[in-house]
């Protein structure tokens, strides 16, 4: 680190500003400098942009903040609160544009590496309410003691599609149409898999970020993957599913691929991109948690449309009964059923205990809001 800060190019920049002074100063300066860190602040804007193939609702942002020290703790209350312009992330008006961001989770840079860090936050307004689109806090807003004692754990299967620049489904002959699907799902070969270095470059960082990703693996559709985060708790879950959308497209930026979590980028015969989200408690991971599985089934097929509501933009286009999808106005569950709304996976029905997996999300669902909704409509 010091030594490419020493490096020529630095020491020819400060002597050449002018008197012996101003040199003095300036050396000072690029001392000084040798122990900034870099944090980048990540924030989501609650807006539907990305015009390609479709809506996304939470657009990810950040920027960098150098602080003048050395980093030593990744506790979030240690990080200073900073701010942005809201009018230009749809959050704030131009007359009273400030937002503010607090730091809520630090992890390492996986992308800057050396001690900088990733600082994901959430928005406040100038007088420090949460922001309407701060679906984080209004997690954070129902976990009581009652939630705490459940000990609620998530995993959260993130697919995406890859796209060209243009919009083109990353792989696809331009201007046609692969195979039927069939080969793709956790396929191999040239022939099959689009875009796999993007996919391992993303597992790396995650895995250097320190998030707890479980896994990933190609889709139905080719150039369609998933990665799985958890599991984690509540907020834990959201907080690391924002984080590992922004290293992606950020990792999109080096291989020239756009990620998008659009629900059905593909009409026809193509399968949509969701984000099922496996759910368990402790009552449901005990022995003989079934019960508890199936008492939350019951009180979930009560609030099915408040559910839909929220599970993403343009999810309609996606939950047809078809291509592993239940219908989206059908609430149904049931073991091993992939065009069910609720599956019980196999291996829970066998040990008659373990979690539940929500299989109706878009892919561009809020991560705070599924989770949210699970502990409301099963524990409160
Ligand atoms: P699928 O068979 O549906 O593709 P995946 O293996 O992709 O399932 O994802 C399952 C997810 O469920 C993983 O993220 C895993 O960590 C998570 N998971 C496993 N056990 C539990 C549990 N008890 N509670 C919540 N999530 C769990
Ligand atoms: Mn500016
Ligand atoms: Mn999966
Ligand atoms: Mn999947
Ligand atoms: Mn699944």
């Amino acid at each position: 680190m010091a030594a490419a800060l020493s490096s020529k190019a630095s020491i020819a920049q400060a002597v050449a500003c002018g008197t012996p002074a101003r040199r003095q100063a300036r050396f000072a300066v690029v001392r000084v400098n040798a122990l900034a860190q870099k944090a980048e602040y990540i924030w989501y804007d609650g807006q539907e942009g990305q015009a390609v193939k479709g809506a996304v609702f939470n657009e990810m942002r950040s920027k960098t903040k150098v602080l003048q020290k050395p980093i030593t703790s990744m506790n979030p209350a240690e990080f200073p609160e900073w701010s942005f312009d809201g009018s230009s992330t749809g959050q704030a008006e131009g007359k009273n544009s400030d937002c503010i961001l607090r730091p809520v989770y630090v992890c390492p840079d996986p992308i800057r590496g050396g001690d900088n860090v990733l600082v994901m936050c959430d928005v406040l307004d100038a007088e420090h309410v949460p922001h309407e689109t701060n679906s984080r806090a209004k997690l954070e807003a129902i976990i009581n003691d009652k939630v705490k004692e459940e000990a609620p754990l998530f995993g959260f299967e993130q697919e995406y599609t890859m796209l060209a620049k243009g919009g083109h489904i990353y792989g696809w002959p331009a201007g046609g149409y692969p195979a039927p699907q069939g080969p793709f799902y956790c396929g191999v070969g040239f022939e099959s898999v689009y875009g796999r270095p993007l996919a391992e470059a993303h597992l790396d960082a995650c895995v250097k970020a320190g998030l707890i990703i479980s896994g990933i693996n190609a889709e139905v559709m080719p150039g369609q993957w998933e990665f799985q985060i958890g599991p984690t708790g509540p907020l834990e879950t959201g907080d690391q599913v924002m984080i590992a959308r922004w290293l992606l497209h950020r990792l999109g930026e080096e291989f020239g691929i756009i990620s998008t979590f659009a629900p059905k980028p593909m009409k026809g015969d193509w399968n949509g991109t969701g984000a099922h989200t496996n759910y368990s408690t402790k009552s449901m991971r005990e022995d003989g948690g079934m019960k508890a599985i199936e008492a939350a089934i019951e009180r979930l097929s009560k609030c099915h449309p408040e559910h839909i509501s929220q599970y993403g933009t343009g999810n309609e286009e996606r939950l047809t009964g078809k291509h592993e999808t239940c219908d989206i106005n059908t609430f149904r569950f049931g073991v091993a059923d992939r065009g069910s709304s609720i599956r019980i996976p196999l291996p829970v029905q066998l040990a008659g205990k373990g979690y539940l997996e929500d299989r109706r999300p878009a892919a561009n669902v809020d991560p705070y809001t599924v989770v949210r909704l699970l502990i409301k409509n099963t524990l409160l």
